[in-house]
């Protein structure tokens, strides 16, 4: 059977997530968020104290690191190494870090396999910086989702506090600015809207619409009900 995939594309604090994960709820798909894969192999190098801008110390982490997804209840679950790590990747440290390593091609290298085996194996929404460009390039629904870096901060800001983790407005939105321009102007998969992706703004649209919106691209675009 071949699966059908929804590959979601966005820079930092647009939504994807919250937005994938309950499009897949409504689906039944599978959500995969690549930004944790990413987020663990960085959160290695941090451990290990690599610094970012050394590709070939970088290179010889990716031979000792082994990231894999589980799922619980539905939840994604990123592991490193046999350590389910999903609670430590979502700081602002491992954020920054994250975009800092993925400019690497074995870095991307290590995961983009992975990616598409799981998008082959199961109806996927991914979501992520490069999966309509280049991880799932025949994907059957595309979306490049956007908001105006004040926006996403401030989502980001109260994520943030509502984890009780300490955070300033004004540098998270100076991070954003910083991890944007890195992603999209790195030399392997920056972040770009694909060709035959929809773009949504979802600065003045609520989660709900984002999503509708998304579910309505998918069955224009072959996806049956009830499949
Ligand atoms: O989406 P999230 O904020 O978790 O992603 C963290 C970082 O991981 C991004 O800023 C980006 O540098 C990197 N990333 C990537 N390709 C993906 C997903 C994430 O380069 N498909």
């Amino acid at each position: 059977m071949t699966t059908y995939n929804i590959a979601i594309d966005g820079p930092a604090g647009a939504g994807k997530s919250t937005i994938a994960k309950k499009a897949a709820a409504k689906l039944g798909f599978i959500y995969v968020d690549t930004g944790a894969m990413y987020r663990a192999m960085a959160l290695y190098c941090l451990r290990e104290g690599i610094d970012r801008n050394d590709e070939s110390a970088v290179e010889a982490a990716c031979e000792r690191m082994t990231v894999s997804l589980r799922y619980q209840g539905g939840a994604q679950q990123v592991w490193l190494n046999g350590e389910d790590v999903s609670g430590l990747i979502r700081t602002e440290e491992v954020g920054a870090m994250t975009s800092a390593i993925s400019v690497y091609a074995p870095v991307r290298q290590k995961l983009l396999k992975l990616q598409r085996q799981l998008a082959a194996k199961e109806n996927v929404i991914m979501d992520g910086r490069d999966i309509g460009t280049c991880v799932l390039p025949g994907a059957q629904t595309k979306i490049y989702l956007t908001a105006n870096s004040h926006v996403r901060a401030l989502r980001r800001f109260k994520e943030l506090k509502e984890k009780g983790q300490m955070c300033n407005l004004e540098e998270i939105e100076q991070d954003i600015i910083e991890r944007d321009h890195r992603d999209m102007n790195r030399d392997i998969a920056p972040l770009k809207q694909a060709e035959d992706a929809v773009f949504l703004d979802s600065s003045d649209m609520t989660i709900d619409q984002v999503v509708d919106a998304i579910l309505m691209t998918a069955k224009e675009r072959g996806l049956e009900e009830n499949r």
